[in-house]
């Protein structure tokens, strides 16, 4: 077990939002670690291509993650390769538990851990990611102008991603494993309004196919006949769910009823000195430029929160 070592601030996750986090937390002086359990640059890690990064015109998500990384240990910042297993809220200082046993305990604590994408689990879905295959229509929806897509889901996500693409594409096709969408009526309309949506009922999608190098069909199977078909497509948008890394959350944190951490617009949670910020906190919009700034306000006032706690300890 380690040394039940005492920071200022400790952040869990090394995505957009906790390199940010770290970034500012160095520059306003205070004692920070950050824990990482996998990829450093989270999510975007994954992304082939980033478009939307304000001054940065095009990047891979890799590159990215890496200038990321790399200004935020130019200030210093430490960053453990670790994972973080359980958060004990305390009155002074909250402890933080590693999966390799170590303990540290902080003033502060900035919740990075963003979430994770539900897969439909199928063939060619990994293969085929960021070569046709997304998550993520703000993000990858003008990469498909003019073409056709699929978009697998039937919640509002789902149709309101499935709007999005109509503006851009030349055709979407909604497939949908029910005979009507679970979406809220206001967007179900907005979906039956758009002509280049044609929704596709009662399908599950099989296989996502291609050349190697592009997605070029998906096989859809109806669940009701047992047929199988081809469908011809460039690109295949699943929104089939969002979940957030709630691991990391303590029970005495508030949550919404999805597990996204509430916070108030200093990204606090609930409990003082514990602060939320990118996906896993609730909120419009989840994408690297707002997880980016919400690590940013997380740290000036996790910062603040930690001068105040000195402060206090010195009164006499
Ligand atoms: C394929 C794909 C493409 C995308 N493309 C774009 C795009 O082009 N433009 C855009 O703006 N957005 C894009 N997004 C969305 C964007 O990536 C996310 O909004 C952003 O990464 C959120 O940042 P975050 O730091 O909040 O969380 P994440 O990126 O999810 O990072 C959280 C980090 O916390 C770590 N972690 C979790 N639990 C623990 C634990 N217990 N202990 C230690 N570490 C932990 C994870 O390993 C991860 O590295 C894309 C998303 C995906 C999946």
């Amino acid at each position: 077990m380690e040394n039940n070592a005492v920071y200022d601030v400790v952040i869990v996750g090394g995505g957009p939002a906790g390199l940010a986090a770290g970034l500012y937390c160095q520059r306003a002086a205070v004692r920070t670690v950050l824990f990482e359990k996998g990829l450093i640059g989270g999510q975007i890690a994954i992304s082939k291509e980033v478009e939307n990064y304000p001054g940065i015109e095009g990047i891979t998500g890799f590159d990215l993650a890496e200038k990321l990384l790399h200004h935020a240990k130019g200030f210093g910042l430490q960053i453990v390769q670790e994972e973080v297993v359980s958060i004990q809220v305390g009155r002074d200082l909250h402890s933080v538990q590693l999966a390799n046993g170590d303990l540290y305990r902080t003033t502060a604590l900035i919740l990075a851990a963003g979430g994770s994408v539900r897969k439909l689990g199928i063939p060619g879905e990994a293969e085929y990611l960021g070569s046709g295959v997304s998550y993520c229509a703000t993000c990858d929806g003008f990469f498909f102008r003019d073409k056709t897509v699929v978009v697998v889901g039937g919640g509002d996500t789902a149709a309101e991603e499935a709007v999005y693409l109509s503006k851009l594409a030349k055709k979407v096709y909604l497939v949908h494993r029910r005979d009507s969408l679970r979406a809220k009526m206001v967007l179900q309309n907005r979906l039956r309004a758009e002509p280049r949506i044609e929704p596709v009922w009662n399908t599950v999608v099989r296989t996502i196919e291609g050349n190697g190098r592009e997605v070029e069909r998906v096989m859809i199977e109806n669940s009701i006949s047992g047929e199988m078909k081809s469908l011809a497509a460039e690109g295949v948008f699943i929104f089939i769910g969002y979940d957030p890394n709630r691991v990391v959350v303590p029970p005495e944190v508030r949550t919404n009823e999805l597990g996204f951490v509430v916070t108030d617009e200093k990204c606090e949670t609930n409990v003082p000195g514990i602060f939320a910020s990118g996906d896993l906190r609730q909120k419009f919009a989840n994408q690297i430029v707002i997880a980016a700034g919400d690590g940013a306000v997380a740290a000036l006032a996790a910062s603040r929160y930690v001068e105040s706690r000195k402060t206090r300890k010195t009164i006499p």
